[in-house]
This record gives C-alpha cells, structure tokens and sequence, in this order.
C-alpha cells in the first residue's frame, strides 16, 4: 500500500504522523512510503532520516494526496487538505468531528474511509491512542506552571520546590486520571507539596499506594475542593466525564476565596474547561491575567514538545497503521478496537455520537 505523511498544516503543530523509524518498518513490510518535504522536521525527523529508512520525499503535496492509499496525520484535514480528501482513500489521525459540524460534513461527503485515533478503544473501554497524549499533557502540566509562577514570566515569583526553610508551593490536582496522574508525578518529582483529588476512590487508593505520604489524596466534592482550593498556589484542572462537557468545580463562589496569583492550568479546556473564566489559549501566547489569577489553557499541550509526542503517538499508531495497509477493511473486520474508530465510509457516517451532535443521517 502507498502510505502518505504531509506536513501538519494547523497553527502551532509541528508534530508529524509517523517517525521515519516508523516509515522504517512499513517499508520493510513492502510498503511504499511517501513524505512531503520537511514534514517531519518540527518533530526532528528529517528529510535525509526518512530517505535513509525508505521513504520517497515528495516536494509537491497534491501528488502526495493523489498517489497516497492511507494517509496518516496528527490532526484533522484542514483548509485544502479537505479538497484533496477523496474516495477510495483512508485518513487515520485525531479527528474530534462531534466538535465541527462543517468539518463532520466535508470528511463524509468527501467519500473517503476516516478512522479517528480518539475512538479506537480497547476491551477495558481505555483509549490507547490518546492515552500518550494525556500522559504528556499531564507531566507538562507542573512544568508549565512551574515556569508561568516565575517572575520574569508574569507570576508572582514563586520556586515550586521550595528551598529548606521556605515552603513549596501548594498543588491541587483535581481529577487522577491519566492527565492527573502524571501531573501528580511531576509536581511530587519537582518537590511541590501535592494534593489530588477525584471521585473515583480506586484512583486515589492506587496513587496513595504509589506515593505513601509524599501525596495527599481527598476525595472530590464542592466543599473539599472549596477547602483545598483556597489554600493552593497552583491549581490544576484534569477532570473528564466521556461523553459529557467538563464539569466546572472551580466555580464562580469559589474564585474570589484563590490565593491572589494562584496559577490555573485547565489541561481539561478541549472538553470545555474545569474552571470558570477559563477560554482556549494557543503556545504563541498561553497565558493570560484575571483578577491576581493567571490562566495556562493551551488545548494541545504536547504540541509544545514536538519530538517527545511524535515518538509516543507512532509508538502507538504504528502497529494499526500496519494492520490498516494491509487493507483498512480487512483490519476493522479482525479488530474490534481499531473498528471504533471508524468515522465515516463511502459516503455515510458511521459514528452515532457525531450524527447525534449533529442531526445527520447514519
Ligand atoms: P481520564 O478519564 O483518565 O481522567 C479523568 C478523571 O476525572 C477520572 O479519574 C474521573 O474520575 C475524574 N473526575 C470526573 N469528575 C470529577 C470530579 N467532579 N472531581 C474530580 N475528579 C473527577 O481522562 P484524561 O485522559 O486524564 O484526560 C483528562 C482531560 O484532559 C480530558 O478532558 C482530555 O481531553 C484533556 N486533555 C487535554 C490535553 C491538552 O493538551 N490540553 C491533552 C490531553 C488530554
């Protein structure tokens, strides 16, 4: 099969669908791999490294669309990526369509077969290709915050470690998810005095096994958070309920009882956000000020860390990306998971989520 990578034409993504590691092993399988020229350069796959693993590099990005049978991407087709979308194509990469109508409607009437990397779903209901970019996103998370709470970067000047005889920064993590785990990791790891919290008690019982008593764990409620809230220098946001928007827990009763200068991250803000006042920001300017709070809302945090995201999403994507060369029809038949995460085929939609968002037909 011919297997096409172009560069990411989104603002701010300078990650590439597949390593030429991975462009390695799909040519020794007896594929042929086509990549745009510098596509993989944000991410350190350079042109010459995927020449020396087999890849043809290819300089005109319409000849790449035309001639590719499987296209692999990071991020859903945008702009003239859409234009060139057609039948009798596969597009395998995150495509969120319950989050756009226009864009749901321009993938199916492009006739073309869509797998979304965010629906492909393992037996234990876990999602294997999103899971990398959590994991990311949440050891980020006290770095960012880390850096926002210096002083020549907008904070109130703040060392999340402390030094001994001044105290460190207090951490409320709220939600022990992916995200919240790994964040729980860093922020320990960094020497930040640490609370999480969540619903699910089996999630804190793991992270108290994990960390004994360099971690305190509470379970999540409008008063323990209230009560946590308001002694914290740092407050992240990690809460998810599949399916539904993200619940607000810092609320407006809340906010005015914040520290002033407390640091809000809002990992969580691609599912609406979990803290009042909090709105989408982009790396090129990731932070902004409210009433002595600030806010880090970046919705693609592992865009910052381009070489560390791409070499975690090929590690996951390429043992489907293999099965799907060998015939994407073939490989949903055989595998449950990777059948999830069809979108849409010939035409038709196939995902009962994005029809019901949107009122289209299946
Ligand atoms: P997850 O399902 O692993 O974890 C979510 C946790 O939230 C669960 O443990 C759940 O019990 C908990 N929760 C639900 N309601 C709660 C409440 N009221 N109080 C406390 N905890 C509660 O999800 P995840 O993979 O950790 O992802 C978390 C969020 O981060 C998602 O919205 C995801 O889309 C987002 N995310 C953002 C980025 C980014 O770049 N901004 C990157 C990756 C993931």
């Amino acid at each position: 099969m011919i297997i096409g990578i172009p560069v990411e034409i989104k603002d701010d993504e300078a990650r590439v669908g597949l390593t030429h590691a991975g462009a390695a092993e799909l040519v020794a399988a007896g594929h042929t791999v086509l990549v745009e020229e510098g596509a993989g350069a944000g991410a350190r796959c350079f042109d010459e490294d995927y020449a020396a693993a087999g890849a043809e590099i290819v300089s005109d990005v319409e000849e790449l669309w035309e001639r590719a049978d499987l296209i692999v991407k990071v991020k859903e087709p945008i702009g003239p990526e859409l234009d060139r979308l057609r039948e009798g194509q596969t597009i395998f990469t995150y495509l969120h369509l319950a989050a756009d109508e226009e864009l749901s409607r321009r993938v199916v009437d492009s006739g073309a077969t869509a797998i979304a990397y965010e629906t492909v779903q393992l037996e234990d209901g876990s999602l294997p290709l999103l899971m990398p970019m959590s994991e990311i996103a949440g050891r980020l998370a006290p770095q960012e915050a880390a850096h926002y709470l210096m002083k020549p970067f907008g904070g109130p000047g703040r060392l999340m470690g402390g030094v001994p005889g001044v105290p460190p920064v207090r951490t409320l993590i709220l939600g022990a998810g992916t995200v919240g785990s790994h964040a729980a990791k860093v922020a320990v790891g960094m020497g930040a005095d640490v609370t999480i919290m969540d619903i699910n008690t089996q999630r804190l019982r793991s992270l108290d096994r994990e960390y004994g008593t360099r971690i305190r764990t509470h379970t999540s409620s409008p008063a323990h958070i209230l009560e946590e809230a308001r002694e914290s220098d740092v407050i992240i946001g990690t809460v998810l309920i599949p399916g539904a928007r993200t619940p607000q827990l810092i609320t407006h009763d809340i906010l005015p009882e914040l520290k002033d200068g407390v640091m809000l991250v809002d990992v969580a803000i691609d599912q609406g956000g979990c803290f009042v006042g909090s709105r989408p920001t982009y790396h090129h300017d990731p932070i902004y000020h409210t009433e002595g709070r600030t806010y880090y809302c970046v919705g693609n945090m592992p865009g910052a860390v381009p070489v560390s995201a791409t070499t975690a999403l090929t590690d996951q994507t390429l043992p489907y990306i293999k099965l799907l060369a060998e015939g994407p029809f073939e490989a949903m038949r055989a595998r449950r998971d990777l059948a999830l995460g069809l979108q849409a085929a010939n035409g038709l939609l196939v995902e009962p989520g994005v029809a019901e968002a949107f009122n289209l037909p299946l």
